[in-house]
């Protein structure tokens, strides 16, 4: 595979028309990393992903400061293409998989973007299938047929056809019970080990600092806390708001 370059975002502010939904945020993801960023409803998650992956316009949202650069590039004014192109892909929040599309067809439409040609979409095939041998069973199937934890495989799988360098998950432990839950956060693992980095987006905060080795915590659009994940499984701040524990 590709292999992977440094993500920094510095000072990024991104607003939804007045909303201000980030304020001068600074995040980094090193070559090969997992990082994880953790927390509640509307704390600016989806939002950071989008502005990483060029995809904000389409939520009629722009960045009003700062910058996203991914292996030393400035990605100011690049589209979602572009991004792809570089080799960030995001899966986005809820799956988003095209139900009444075949399983195999929805492969197809992850390797659209790639840039490697049809020996690279070959490999990046044969890989998902090894991953999720699930998907090669059920290639024929409408997507919509899928359990969720299934769609989740899915969604994930057509991310990996386009041989992304960063891969960014927006939530997805979401809906799973806790079994399957735990078998993606060993995919995670298994994509990571490949040497992809990882940007983690999750409200399950045990899972997310199990996998990653840096975390960020966001409070309404800001950097409230980060370090290593350990550090931050261990605070009393984190324990109580986000691990649930009293
Ligand atoms: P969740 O887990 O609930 O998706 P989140 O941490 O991902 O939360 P965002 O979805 O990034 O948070 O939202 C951050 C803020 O921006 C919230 O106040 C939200 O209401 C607002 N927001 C998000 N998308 C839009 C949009 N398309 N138009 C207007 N405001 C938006």
């Amino acid at each position: 595979p590709p292999s992977a370059a440094a993500l920094e975002v510095r000072g990024l502010s991104v607003g939804y028309g007045p909303v201000r939904a980030l304020r001068e945020v600074s995040l980094d993801v090193p070559a090969g990393a997992v990082v994880a960023v953790l927390g509640g409803n509307g704390a600016g998650k989806s939002t950071l992903l989008r502005a990483i992956s060029r995809t904000l316009g389409y939520h009629r949202g722009a960045v009003t400061a700062g910058t996203v650069s991914y292996g030393g590039r400035d990605l100011h004014g690049a589209g979602a293409a572009r991004a792809v192109a570089a080799g960030i892909v995001q899966v986005p929040e809820g799956r988003q998989v095209f139900a009444r599309m075949t399983v195999a067809d929805n492969l197809r439409a992850g390797a659209l973007g790639a840039t490697g040609g049809r020996t690279a979409t070959r490999a990046a095939l044969a890989h998902v299938h090894e991953l999720f041998p699930v998907l090669a069973d059920r290639a024929r199937q409408h997507a919509g047929l899928l359990s969720g934890g299934e769609q989740q495989m899915l969604a994930l799988g057509r991310a990996l056809m386009s041989g992304p360098k960063l891969l960014m998950l927006d939530e997805p432990s979401l809906g799973l019970a806790p079994l399957m839950a735990a078998r993606i956060a060993e995919t995670i693992q298994q994509i990571n080990a490949t040497g992809t980095s990882v940007l983690l987006v999750e409200q399950n905060a045990a899972l997310a600092l199990r996998l990653a080795s840096t975390a960020y915590v966001l409070d309404v659009g800001e950097v409230a806390l980060h370090g290593p994940a350990a550090e931050l499984a261990a605070s009393d701040e984190v324990r109580r708001r986000y691990l649930g524990v009293v």
